[in-house]
């Protein structure tokens, strides 16, 4: 997470940081912007088992049934406008595919984690909506606790008035939040999962959590019990900060539907009882105030730029020959592999009508890779994730970079809605895009980080010019040189699509001194690729032709027969 201190120091960033992260910050269950997060690594992290969404195109309400209370904070950013729900740690246990279809004010969602230690749900607006409110309702009457937020319709113009005075308070938070240096370290340290020093807060932040929820709940149609409009006038208490949510039923929209709270029904019928919940051990965890508390990550950027340009002008003087052959390496005779499985966590990738997940096949493809490549015992092998966690796309390219990468391979697996294509296709790295399939590929895959509800301030550049542009010229002719390779290996044992080589702007292939490439391994959308890339036999074949291809472009001489 970034300060929004750093935000607003960026300059004429900040107005687009500003917008894109907090339009309506409105509700945190935990009252304080302290975090509490670790709290969770102390039991078993409540489960998910059920969500659905009621309600029309004015107002509508999201559910998720959890085996526990839990903390969250909930708020909308805009372009498209996103409903974003932190969460401490949370296993969903949800049937496939759910999520793809919304209802009302809500087109779809997903959910998964976001980060160690932390999950999220993003809901997908279909206007620009307002928290009308939020809450957790306790395990009650055989009913499973639950958490819901609901929306309501309102206009661009209330949405961005009200934005300004969020944005202000905002401020106000930050500053005060900044004389309170320990907090804010603490709150850095929560996304690893360290423990938290301050265990009696976690009551405290448990009552927080749990005070919005009035003695008589809302009634919830959760097993078909409840019929229509039996909705309480007064509704739940709201979590603070209660003034914008004044201002959100002031909006003339929404004004004339007041006091007819949408009932989900959608999918309620056919969910699985909810687990028992746990009895009492619950450790609540209330999400840190996404943006107030969020911690710096500024690293020793100018020190890299330097050390960068010094590299970038080197490389300039004597280009590299091919297979590039990098300087100052720590282990000379070890090449270090970054494989980059897409997507992860919040983000699910494409998803086959099957309800295959990209996250998951590309996960297991690159650990097949991973394992050839470790065996061979020519390279030190990283993985920007071996988990189903989110990763930045920004913070893939700053790994391989940070790692001193010879060779990114990004793993992925397309999904086109219609058409029959099927095959591998690799991509490298071009502003200009080989075809319009290409070049929508790469803004779908380029989404990522909006798909996951991440604010979309640009990545520090560390290095910028025509110095920076000169090196990636070279970078790019190792990374089409490895393509081609990669290419020629993987032809005999997969199939290949009619065009396998093409030309994208991956965000993730914008290392300028890593050779990259971006594997889409095959079509969701093809049954038939669908099948190859469940299966672990297959998997492993096209692991061994990338593996030799890897051994090709480093130079390496194998056993013909490996
Ligand atoms: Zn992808």
């Amino acid at each position: 997470m970034r300060g929004l201190g750093r935000i607003v120091s960026a300059g004429v960033r900040a107005l687009v940081a500003v917008l894109a992260i907090l339009f309506v910050f409105l509700q945190v269950s935990d009252d304080s912007s302290r975090p509490s997060m670790s709290a969770v690594a102390a039991g078993d992290p409540p489960v998910a088992t059920a969500t659905r969404v009621g309600g029309d195109g004015r107002r509508t309400r999201f559910v998720a049934d959890v085996t526990q209370p839990l903390g969250f904070s909930v708020y909308v950013i805009p372009d498209p406008f996103r409903v974003i729900i932190d969460l401490p740690e949370v296993d969903f246990e949800l049937p496939a595919g759910i999520g793809q279809q919304g209802r009302g004010l809500i087109d779809s969602y997903r959910y998964g984690r976001f980060a160690p230690g932390k999950s999220r749900i993003v809901l997908d607006a279909n206007a620009p909506v307002l928290i009308e409110k939020s809450y957790v309702v306790k395990a009650e009457n055989g009913q499973p606790a639950r958490l819901v937020v609901d929306l309501i319709r309102t206009d661009r113009v209330t949405f961005a008035k009200i934005h300004d005075r969020v944005e202000r308070a905002m401020r106000a938070a930050k500053a005060a939040e900044e004389g309170k240096p320990e907090t804010v370290a603490a709150a850095a340290g929560a996304g690893d999962g360290a423990p938290d020093a301050a265990g009696e807060e976690r009551e405290e932040t448990r009552q927080a959590a749990l005070e919005p929820v009035p003695g008589e709940p809302e009634p919830l149609p959760v097993s078909g019990a409840d019929g229509e409009g039996a909705s309480p006038r007064d509704p739940a208490p709201l979590p603070k900060p209660r003034p914008v949510v004044a201002d959100a039923s002031d909006a003339s929209d929404a004004g004339d539907t007041a006091g007819t709270p949408p009932e989900p029904e959608e999918g309620g019928g056919e969910e699985r009882a909810g687990d028992p919940a746990p009895a009492g051990d619950a450790p609540q965890a209330g999400e840190e105030a996404t943006v107030a508390a969020a911690g710096s990550e500024d690293g020793s950027v100018s020190e890299d730029a330097a050390r960068e340009l010094e590299r970038v002008m080197g490389a300039l003087s004597s280009p590299p020959p091919l297979p590039p052959a990098k300087p100052h390496r720590d282990i000379p005779d070890r090449r270090v592999v970054v494989i980059d499985p897409g997507h992860g966590g919040v983000d699910p990738g494409a998803i086959s009508r099957s309800g295959t997940y990209e996250k998951k096949v590309v996960l297991a493809f690159a650990k097949a890779l991973r394992d050839k490549l470790a065996a061979s015992g020519h390279y030190k092998v990283l993985m920007t994730r071996d988990d189903d966690t989110f990763v930045r796309l920004g913070d893939r390219v700053k790994f391989a970079r940070r790692n001193h990468a010879d060779l990114f391979i990004a793993i992925h697996a397309d999904s086109l809605r219609s058409g029959k294509a099927r095959g591998a296709t690799i991509y490298t790295v071009s502003e200009r895009a080989s075809d319009r399939e290409a070049a929508e590929l790469a803004a779908k895959e380029n989404r990522a980080d909006l798909i996951a509800g991440v604010d979309l301030v640009e990545e520090n550049e560390e290095v910028t010019g025509i110095l920076l542009d000169l090196a990636q010229r070279e970078t790019k002719n190792h990374s089409v040189y490895f393509a081609k390779t990669l290419i020629s290996e993987m032809k005999a044992k997969t199939r290949m699509h009619s065009r396998p080589h093409r030309y994208a702007g991956f965000r993730v292939l914008r290392a300028p001194d890593v050779p990259s490439v971006l594997v889409e391994l095959g079509y969701l959308s093809s049954r038939a690729d669908e099948k190859l890339l469940l299966s672990a036999q297959w998997r492993a074949r096209v692991a061994s032709a990338m593996t030799k291809a890897v051994d090709a472009f480093f130079g390496i001489k194998v056993a013909a027969n490996r």
